[in-house]
């Protein structure tokens, strides 16, 4: 089959096994060119590890320390005539190259908010690696299934308390206008933190200690943002980041959890706004990334996921360092985005930017490019004109 984008809005719903893999093998290449991460983990669960920032912390792991990893996400297969999800193939195209370096990978395909994933990860820990001494919380969802109540809770990107209008633009068409959201009500904002927040995250870490199965010193890392004034109606004070409040709430109780087990510790760390599958669904956010492509690229600073990631590793996290955190006890990888020139620069270019100047202002080209390439397009040495196999099974 020959598998090209077919974007719908902010989702593709194409994606490329071969474009997926090479992507992952250039996410590989930046991490070994980066060197051994000297006392790095070396067991290492992560929930959300198909795609993002939970790929880039598996990678960094596997091919920066020669850790064994248990990825978990939750990722469509391939159907008659219908392509997988993106994570379906970078998991593949890891994991092989996991195997051929020699090192331990195995995957868990499921709702990780769910009792039964939870048990089957804790069964291949206690099988396969004895104990993990590294988990990373890294994901981004739509819903939650709650395991005690069965209510389903649905996860929204409202402000809070009034409506809210900026500027948006509309990455697949080029059209930027205003768009107004109304706020989130008290039901919203409740089921935001459920999908969002921290609790999810406890009841990992509370089972995986129930089980032992964390080695003495273990720790936990889970990310978020919070970015600049004028994306903060959306993000910081809207429902995700009452939910990313939650999710700090949930990371001190693991971390006193983590302490008493043999001096380990468990922190927020706020990572750069980057294109992803999650980002790109967020209102206003996709213009401001776009602006911040453009100043980051122009003073030399610009990362992805992975640059973000093997830097928090070798850092703050490992290699004889700990976390610079900051007063509130996270540890900062935006600091080069939220750097005062490069925000300055970014408030003096949103008022000005229209849908004729799009292109000049920001860096909407590269937007693009970076999206595609979250499906496999796009990458360098792939023919994409040629037949590809979309059936493949989950290693
Ligand atoms: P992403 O969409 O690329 O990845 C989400 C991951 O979660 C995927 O592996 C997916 O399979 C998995 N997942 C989703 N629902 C699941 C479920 N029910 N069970 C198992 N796995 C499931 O997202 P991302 O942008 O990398 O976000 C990861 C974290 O990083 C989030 O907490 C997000 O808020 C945070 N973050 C993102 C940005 C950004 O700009 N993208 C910036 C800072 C922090």
């Amino acid at each position: 089959m020959i598998i090209i984008p077919k974007v719908r809005g902010f989702v593709c719903v194409t994606a490329h096994p071969e474009g997926c893999a090479a992507h992952v093998q250039q996410w590989i290449d930046h991490v070994k060119a980066g060197g051994p991460i000297k006392a790095g983990p070396k067991k290492v669960l992560v929930i959300g590890a198909s795609t993002g920032y939970g790929l880039a912390s598996r990678i960094t792991a596997a091919f920066g320390s020669g850790a064994a990893t248990l990825g978990i996400f939750f990722e469509r297969p391939s159907e008659e005539g219908r392509s997988a999800t993106p994570g379906w193939y970078n998991t593949i195209g890891f994991t092989r190259l996991a195997h051929a370096a020699g090192l331990f990978a195995k995957n868990l395909n499921g709702d990780a908010f769910s009792a039964d994933i939870k048990q089957r990860a804790l069964g291949l820990i206690r099988a396969d690696l004895g104990q993990v001494d590294l988990v990373v919380y890294s994901l981004a969802s739509p819903r939650r299934i709650h395991p005690k109540t069965g209510a389903i809770h649905k996860s929204v990107l409202k402000p809070i308390g009034a409506s809210y209008t900026n500027k948006t633009v509309d990455t697949d068409k080029g059209v930027v206008s205003d768009v107004t959201i109304e706020p989130a009500s008290e039901q919203e904002v409740a089921d935001t933190i459920a999908v969002m927040g921290g609790e999810d995250w406890e009841m990992w870490m509370n089972a995986l200690a129930e089980a032992k199965l964390l080695a003495p010193g273990a720790q936990s890392v889970a990310y978020s943002y919070i970015g600049p004034e004028v994306t903060w109606a959306i993000y910081k004070n809207g429902t995700i980041g009452l939910a990313k409040n939650d999710l700090e709430r949930a990371g001190k109780n693991i971390d006193s959890l983590l302490k008493l087990n043999g001096g380990g510790r468990a922190f927020i760390s706020v990572n750069k706004a980057l294109v992803t599958q999650a980002s790109s669904a967020i209102p206003v956010v996709p213009l401001y990334i776009s602006i911040l492509y453009k100043l980051m690229k122009a003073a030399g600073t610009h990362e992805g996921c992975i640059e973000q990631i093997q830097r928090l590793f070798a850092t703050q996290m490992y290699n004889g360092h700990a976390p610079k955190f900051d007063a509130a006890g996270r540890a900062r990888v935006d600091d080069w985005e939220m750097r005062p020139e490069i925000q300055a620069a970014v408030r003096e270019i949103w008022p000005a930017v229209t849908t004729e100047n799009l292109a000049e202002k920001t860096d909407i080209a590269g937007y693009r490019s970076e999206f595609l390439k979250l499906f496999g397009f796009g990458l360098p040495g792939i023919n994409y004109e040629a037949d590809s196999e979309p059936h493949i099974p989950m290693l």
